[in-house]
């Protein structure tokens, strides 16, 4: 039996399941956060929007994720010879959006959204097998067989879910066609964070704190072609002639903070929740990283649902009209970071038939593009609508 004293259980201490937990207990709730990792992991950087930052205000968490990253403002998008293709003006940007956008680590993220220690309590090395519903609530099994009792689940575990096989058919991950590679360069950049298009490839770079600055190259590359020996190498040589600072932070980066990974697609699941279990962030609706959303929309997810569930005695309610109120906006970024992937990645007619388009298109367009997803009125249209 479960009951309704029972704590309400996070799956993953990643970026959806720190800002839920952190959430919860800014609301009162109690929540116990159960993570597969012994230790926090690293991860690399992230460029972290405004709706995020206005999602964590709502919790009290915004200036320390503030105080760990950098803010920057956004310059645009250029080709890889150097010509701008997109070039809204940074001040008319931050006016769209609130504030500036702001680059940081993501373990410092999720340490920033977890608070000093202890103030979530968090279990590394417990790795969940399975999650279940029960009369009056919900379990998790450890996989040392160790059983939880939970007034709801929270499904934080990402886009590799495990766990979310209870709620609905879990869609299989597809190659996108292209590889990532991600870096952080030791070299400080003082310019606004730009975009590069080239030939069925993309770049970019965006300022961190210390001195550091993160950047990305995605390249399409067909499913059996071997991965490149020296991802160091290969990448110096791809960015050697793009406009700087490119070649430069490729050149400043070292081993250990270049990762490669292909890129992965898998359709959203078709429900996001099943009485008082409930998924979030990827593993609820992986996304491609184009729009640089993802880990965002995680967060908003994390703070609506917790704020929600410490309100709501009925958490399969509140789960619920959690996830009838997110689906519908998040598709909608789902579905535009992969259209954008594809088109980016095509082979060379419509990749460049894509960039002459948006060369043409108004740079208000891109500000109101940017405006419903990313601003911080963007979180406080989906938080009325969920009555916060
Ligand atoms: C190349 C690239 C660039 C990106 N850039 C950006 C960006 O600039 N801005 C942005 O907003 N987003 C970005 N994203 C997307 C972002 O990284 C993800 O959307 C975000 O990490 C999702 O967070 P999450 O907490 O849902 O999942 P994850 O970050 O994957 O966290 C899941 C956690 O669950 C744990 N876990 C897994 N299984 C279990 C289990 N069975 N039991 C217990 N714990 C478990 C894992 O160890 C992990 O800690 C990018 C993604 C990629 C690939």
């Amino acid at each position: 039996m479960t009951g309704s004293r029972d704590p309400i259980v996070v799956v993953g201490a990643g970026i959806a399941g720190a800002a839920a937990a952190a959430a919860l207990r800014a609301a009162g709730a109690d929540a116990v956060v159960l993570e597969r990792r012994r230790e926090p992991g690293s991860g690399s950087a992230i460029s972290l929007w405004p709706n995020a930052l206005a999602a964590l205000d709502r919790i009290g968490r915004g200036d320390a994720v503030r105080a760990a990253g950098r803010p920057s403002p956004t310059g645009g998008t250029r080709r890889e010879d150097g010509r701008w293709l997109m070039r809204p003006g940074a001040a008319r940007v931050d006016r769209a959006l609130g504030e500036q956008a702001l680059g940081i680590r993501r373990a410092d993220l999720v340490a920033a959204i977890a608070g000093p220690d202890g103030a979530v309590a968090t279990r590394h090395g417990a790795t969940v097998e399975a999650v279940a519903r029960r009369a009056g609530g919900a379990a998790v099994r450890l996989a040392d067989g160790e059983e939880l009792a939970a007034r709801a689940v929270v499904i934080a575990d990402g886009s590799g879910s495990t766990t979310i096989s209870g709620i609905a058919p879990v869609p299989a991950a597809r190659y996108a066609g292209y590889v990532g590679w991600r870096g952080i360069a030791r070299l400080r950049v003082d310019e606004p964070a730009t975009q590069f298009w080239g030939p069925s490839m993309e770049a970019g770079f965006l300022a961190l704190p210390d001195a550091e600055t993160y950047w990305f190259l995605t390249e399409r590359l067909p499913e059996d072609a071997p991965a490149p020996a020296d991802d160091g190498a290969h990448v110096r040589r791809v960015l050697a002639d793009w406009p700087a600072p490119m070649a430069a932070l490729a050149a400043a980066t070292p081993a250990a903070e270049l990762l490669r990974h292909p890129v992965r697609d898998r359709r959203s699941l078709r429900r996001w929740s099943r009485g008082p279990v409930v998924a979030i962030g990827d593993a609820a609706h992986p996304m491609r990283p184009h729009l640089a959303q993802g880990g965002c929309q995680a967060i908003e997810d994390g703070v609506l649902l917790g704020l929600l569930l410490a309100r709501e005695p009925d958490a399969a309610a509140a789960a619920a009209r959690f996830a009838a109120a997110r689906r519908r906006h998040v598709a909608g970024v789902v579905r535009n970071a992969r259209l954008i992937g594809t088109a980016l990645h095509a082979p060379r007619p419509v990749n460049a038939a894509f960039h002459a388009g948006n060369a043409l298109a108004p740079s208000v367009a891109m500000v109101a593009q940017l405006r419903a997803v990313a601003s911080r009125r963007a979180f406080e249209r989906q938080a009325r609508r969920l009555g916060l």
